[in-house]
């Protein structure tokens, strides 16, 4: 047996820790992680259908150490690439990449480039790279066009890709199928989540699938691709050259796990949708009015495909579906407030906040 690394310890509770089993991180790696994962899988009672025998959950991914599923896929990644040596890495993003690899890579004391969409990015993740040391670059057009440049850095600058192309990213991102059927104790029957680079769907298909081939279960579900619909390639079968959403986590118009993501909707009889701004944003502030969850406009839209499919009967009764809430509404403070009432002003008297409430 050789020494373990000192700082993997048995407090450590993040997904290396836990399912080092089914990833390939050699035992001599030191773990790079912020006690990721374990996040909450919550009952949504206003979706769920008693008459039909249907059961509906949310995987709540903004629980996670940045606020978005991107932490399961950045401890490996960053796991992997301190372990190759690796001093720097770099990545596009829409935002949510970026916040998980700046903190991931302070983590690790190696430095971050990050990628991003001149203005077309949520505030609060940008806050996250910047706070976290990241060296933030800005360019003038969309994610798609920042792919395109980060995939080829690694030839021209010594530093490690850390977007979901690095299989280490979908490695670790696979845990979260684990985490629902560990949960649940059974696999879902329809898992609906929000579609970007097309990353996490790919990831999540891996991961039911080692647990099927692994006979912890003995059926997956029917993965469930949810777009905005002014960036839905996967809805028209072909890339969308300038794509347009609220959601800018899903503003991707030439996703990058392609092949894959056609894979695991074929092999699992799923299906992609898309949805408007407007539905996007109403399911927003449903599951912040009814059920309590404050996720961000991206996240929403798998709710929104739900809801559609709830409504046209494409979905059997006597069924379990997920929905995976992909990040924390707090990174888009400005989304969330263009939305809702102003508070109202009132002066600092018994009086008047009584009338306000009686109003
Ligand atoms: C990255 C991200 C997505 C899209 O995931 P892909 O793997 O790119 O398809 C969706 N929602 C949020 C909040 C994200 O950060």
């Amino acid at each position: 047996m050789e020494n373990l690394p000192p700082s993997n310890r048995s407090t450590d509770a993040g997904l290396i820790a836990r399912y080092g089993d089914y990833l390939p991180v050699p035992k001599s790696a030191q773990w790079i992680s912020l006690n990721e994962g374990s996040t909450p899988l919550v009952r949504l009672h206003t979706l769920c259908d008693p008459g039909r025998g249907i059961e509906v959950f949310a995987k709540v991914e903004g629980a996670n150490p940045t606020g978005s599923f991107k932490d399961r896929g950045m401890t490996v990644a960053l796991t992997m690439a301190v372990h190759d040596g690796s001093e720097a890495v770099i990545c596009a993003s829409t935002g949510n990449t970026s916040a998980a690899a700046a903190a991931y890579a302070a983590r690790a004391g190696i430095r971050a480039f990050v990628v991003i969409p001149d203005g077309k990015i949520a505030l609060g993740k940008l806050a996250q790279a910047m706070m976290h040391g990241a060296k933030v670059i800005q360019i003038t057009g969309d994610f798609d066009d920042g792919m395109e440049i980060v995939k080829s850095m690694p030839t021209e600058a010594p530093v490690a890709l850390v977007n979901s192309v690095n299989p280490f990213r979908l490695h670790g991102q696979k845990t979260a199928a684990f985490e629902i059927i560990d949960t649940l104790g059974k696999a879902p029957d329809y898992h609906f989540l929000p579609v970007g680079n097309a990353g996490n769907i790919s990831a999540y298909w891996m991961g039911y699938t080692e647990y099927y081939e692994a006979r912890k279960v003995n059926t997956r579900p029917a993965m469930v691709g949810c777009q905005a619909a002014g960036a839905a390639p996967f809805v028209s079968g072909r890339p969308v050259s300038n794509p347009e959403t609220l959601a800018t986590a899903i503003r991707i118009g030439n996703p990058q796990s392609w092949e894959l993501a056609q894979q695991a909707r074929e092999a699992s009889g799923g299906w992609f949708l898309a949805s408007d701004d407007d539905a996007i944003l109403s399911a927003q502030k449903f599951l912040a009015h009814r059920e309590g969850i404050f996720c961000e406009p991206a996240s929403a839209v798998s709710v929104a495909g739900l809801i559609t499919a709830l409504g046209d009967e494409s979905l059997e009764d006597g069924t379990t579906i997920v929905c995976t809430l992909t990040g924390q509404g707090l990174k888009d403070p400005d989304t969330a407030i263009a939305q809702s009432p102003e508070p109202v002003r009132v002066a600092p008297t018994l009086t008047a906040v009584r009338d306000s409430i009686l109003d």
